[in-house]
């Protein structure tokens, strides 16, 4: 990522004494050289489709792997930097018949934002904040890392570039505004085509949440996760097949048509089973961990504990207000019916597990005085809401009261999200790996006996 970082500084070294409809090409190039770099180190089969090239440009809030594309930043860019100095040059422009270099740019950018859905708006009435913020919340919030920026419009006629702002000469994020309304713009289109099908409508709605690429962001101490592991999690965050090189029409295994749904793997019925348990027995034990690690006390029950039939939870937690059970599921939001009820409302099909869950667990929960809470967690890694609230209770267990632990015992919720994230992302491509295993030697065997 050095070279992607070095390359992209030069070019905006060179961005503001070139004249932008000069380095158009170039920037294009380069948006594309590096699309390449990665497509090789994540073995990604090029070109990408109209629903996988979105994914790997837009920034992460938008459910991309926030590799930018500078053809949007640059005019974004050099529109900004015009804004700013717009008043202290008018008499220059004015003078030179319009051909400084700054008025060319002006010009060229002015069209491109505007062609790429940046808003319009006729009165020069400057710029507003979009959620009203008040000026001490949105430092508060830019402080922390996850504001909103401002929103600025353009005006109607270039010309009025001088008066359309106020001639105010400090515009904070009026490049930042410019470039979110290209990609939210881009993307939106993307979402109304006839292209967007309703497995890309999961998937985006699950990995646009920042927990679900953790795995991608941050490294865990103790889950480390190698080349192959993070190369399938891209290619699932992009939503092209986990295994390129490996990619049967059926499942070799229980002979299920798997051609439109490249996640089979993590369903299916004819796997060995104890790879799937490892990745649920680790997420149960890791929640298990956290609470302890916050001054709670848990536990987690072994398969033993109940008998075939038996409604036993996956654990339990002692907060100092309530008593806990919960139960962990993974599920793959990519079997057909999670998908139609994806496509009515997001976050649905998790919904609806969490229900059936409490369902299953009301009496057991009643019986022994406990509140049940279902932990749903789909195979991107996006948690139920009622999994988040645990998560968030279980964190404010050790604010609530003196604790008696030293802060470096504690885990945080971040700490906690991101190993859950790794864990997750490590099992997914464990349990696929082990599904092309089997499949290659049932492939083998079958064709052996010919
Ligand atoms: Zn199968």
């Amino acid at each position: 990522m050095s070279v992607t970082l070095n390359a992209y500084n030069k070019l905006l070294n060179i961005l503001p004494i070139e004249r932008l409809y000069v380095i158009l090409s170039m920037i294009t190039t380069l948006d594309n050289t590096l699309q390449r770099a990665l497509a090789e180190r994540f073995d990604i089969p090029l070109p990408l489709s109209a629903t996988a090239l979105p994914s790997l440009t837009q920034p992460g809030r938008n459910g991309g792997l926030g590799l930018r594309s500078m053809a949007l930043v640059a005019p974004a860019a050099k529109w900004a930097s015009a804004a700013v100095v717009a008043n202290d040059i008018t008499h220059l422009t004015n003078n030179m018949n319009n051909l400084l270099p700054i008025v060319t740019d002006m010009m060229v950018c002015y069209n491109i934002l505007a062609n790429n859905g940046v808003e319009v708006a006729d009165r020069p009435q400057g710029y507003h904040n979009q959620n009203n913020q008040d000026a001490a919340d949105y430092e508060h919030k830019k402080k922390l890392g996850f504001f909103e920026c401002k929103h600025y419009a353009i005006p109607n006629n270039p010309a009025h570039l001088t008066t359309f702002y106020n001639g105010d000469t400090n515009l904070p994020d009026l490049q930042r505004s410019l470039t979110k309304q290209q990609e939210d713009h881009l993307l939106q289109t993307l979402k109304e085509s006839n292209q967007f099908l309703p497995s890309d409508k999961v998937r985006f709605n699950s990995i646009r949440l920042k927990p679900t690429a953790h795995f991608i962001n941050h490294n865990s101490s103790r889950i480390i996760l190698n080349n192959a592991h993070i190369a399938m999690g891209v290619r699932m965050r992009l939503g092209i097949h986990p295994l390129p090189a490996f990619n049967p029409h059926t499942c070799p295994l229980c002979l299920k048509d798997m051609s439109d749904n490249p996640y089979h793997a993590l369903g299916c019925g004819k796997l060995k089973q104890t790879v799937v348990h490892a990745r649920h027995d680790k997420a149960c034990a890791l929640i298990a961990e956290f609470a302890r690690s916050c001054d709670a006390v848990a536990t987690c029950t072994t398969r033993s504990d109940g008998s075939k039939g038996d409604t036993v939870p996956d654990g339990y937690i002692y907060l100092r207000n309530k008593s806990i059970s919960f139960d962990v599921t993974g599920i793959n939001t990519h079997f057909k019916s999670y998908e139609t009820r994806e496509a009515r409302t997001n976050g649905g099909a998790l919904k609806d597990r969490e229900g059936a869950k409490i369902k299953t667990y009301r009496q057991h929960a009643a019986d022994n005085d406990l509140e049940f809470i279902p932990v749903v967690i789909d195979l991107y890694g996006r948690c139920g809401d009622k999994a988040i609230k645990l998560f968030e209770d279980i964190a404010l267990e050790l604010t609530s009261i003196d604790s008696y632990r030293a802060p470096h015992i504690n885990m945080s919720l971040t700490d906690f999200m991101i190993e859950l994230s790794c864990i997750w992302q490590k099992f997914n491509a464990r349990i696929i790996s082990q599904w092309a295993c089997k499949s290659r030697q049932v492939i083998y065997k079958r064709n052996n006996r010919r």
